[in-house]
């Protein structure tokens, strides 16, 4: 059977880590069985939702390269669910009530003070139909609970914790519909799940709950359930998700310089003990995607560990990835060259400025001076065509005695005006023959 998954936000916010983890990780539980992937628009609440949100979590999916292979919206779903409500309330599963919250917290404050769980008591199914008839001619329209089967512990295997086991007595019977006919999640994301084929359903364990109700929603509709996944929440470095990058949106982030390629390099691992691999391929990432290799215990997310694998991935970017945004005149061999050096593209534009200059100019003492002008001396002479770095400190070493730190640092200084930066063997050629000899000289 084709495994089906599906990220399911709602759109009343922009995308943050933790939702990207659950995207991705459904996207590779997809990816790792030649699945589908798709993406529900959760929007049955209409006040929250916003349309910009909608459109910046697709954008955001683009950008990382997660593309659902189908797209649907709560809220043109509307009669898909009017349908399945109408089974559920023939089949006695749904009924109605009319209890206030003041006077449903008031009931929970009674038990809660008597020592017991705060439970529904089901006290509208005792209502007869005359109750419902003098409630409607009041004026007063019902909200809808769904009948749990008390007879039916429920239990699963979860992906990520295991055996899982409820007694469904000890819950309420969850409210799917409110009285002005809105519905809340519960009962539309599993009609969703079900028209769609959904075969996994991967989600936070801040789901866990719901989804014991949810499983006895799928078997009153008469469909399979499907296998559950719960993963452990993100935490921040000191407990929460920090204020920097883990609370940021992706746009954000990918202003920070952030790659897509190390969120999900990045995001893919986190959670699990295995090393995270800089792949450029989020593919070769789904192939050793495994669900058992992720905790329950908390997994941190770490600003300086995203930093960490921004930079060995752009280490690793190849020109055509990042051609279009870098300066004009940066070629394959310059980006080559400078790609070691950066935590982010966008620094691509400092050190191309080091190769075409103007640098600062330097002073140097009374003993590296002359060392530069036969550095000079040295380099107009040399064959420019195929290693000059190579060559120039080959020759220099040999004339002066002059070795490591002593030979390259003056060299590097005069030519590029800084103390590090790339390999100079590769820069040089870059800033040409005519230039490093004004700045040698
Ligand atoms: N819209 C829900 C959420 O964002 C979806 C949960 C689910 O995956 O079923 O939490």
């Amino acid at each position: 059977m084709t495994v089906i998954t599906r990220f399911a936000p709602s759109p009343t916010g922009t995308l943050h880590v933790g939702n990207i983890r659950t995207a991705l990780h459904n996207w590779l539980l997809a990816k790792k069985s030649g699945g589908r992937f798709l993406l529900r628009i959760d929007d049955t609440d209409q006040a929250r939702s916003r349309e910009e949100y909608v459109e910046a979590i697709r954008a955001d999916l683009t950008w990382l390269g997660l593309h659902p292979e189908r797209e649907e919206r709560q809220s043109g779903r509307f009669a898909i669910y009017q349908a399945a409500f109408d089974k559920l309330v023939a089949a006695g599963r749904l009924y109605r009530c009319y209890e206030t919250s003041q006077e449903l917290e008031l009931k929970r404050k009674v038990l809660l003070g008597r020592g017991l769980p705060p439970i529904y008591d089901r006290g509208a199914l005792k209502l007869s139909e005359a109750d419902h008839a003098a409630k409607a001619a009041a004026g007063e329209q019902p909200h809808w609970r769904f009948l749990l089967d008390h007879e039916a512990p429920i239990e699963w295997m979860d992906g990520i914790r295991g055996p899982q086991h409820f007694d469904p007595r000890q819950m309420s019977d969850p409210v799917v519909r409110r009285a002005d006919g809105s519905w809340l999640y519960m009962l539309p994301s599993v009609i969703d799940d079900i028209e769609m084929g959904v075969t996994d359903v991967l989600r936070g364990e801040d789901h866990v709950s719901n989804t014991a109700t949810q499983v006895q929603m799928f078997t009153a509709l008469d469909a399979p359930v499907p296998r559950f996944a719960h993963e452990a929440l993100l935490t921040g470095a000191e407990g929460k998700l920090s204020k920097r990058l883990g609370s940021l949106g992706v746009s954000e982030m990918r202003e920070a310089g952030i790659e897509p390629e190390a969120l999900i390099a990045l995001l893919a691992r986190l959670g699990t003990s295995d090393p995270v691999d800089p792949a450029l391929d989020a593919g070769a990432l789904a192939e050793s995607f495994d669900l058992a290799r992720f905790g329950r215990a908390p997994a941190r997310f770490d600003d300086a560990e995203l930093a960490r694998v921004n930079a060995a991935v752009i280490h690793r970017l190849p020109f055509a990835r990042v051609a279009d945004r870098l300066p004009a005149g940066v070629d394959e061999a310059a980006w080559e060259a400078i790609r070691p050096n950066l935590s982010a593209v966008a620094e691509a534009a400092d050190w191309w400025s080091v190769v075409t200059g103007p640098i600062a100019a330097q002073a140097f003492d009374a003993e590296t001076r002359p060392f530069l002008d036969q550095a000079a001396g040295v380099a107009a002479a040399l064959d420019w065509a195929e290693d000059p770095w190579g060559a120039l400190t080959g020759a220099l070493k040999e004339a002066t005695g002059r070795n490591g730190k002593a030979l390259f640092l003056p060299l590097r200084q005069a030519l590029t005006g800084m103390d590090h930066g790339p390999d100079m063997k590769a820069l040089l050629p870059l800033i040409g023959r005519d230039e490093a000899l004004r700045r040698l000289g």
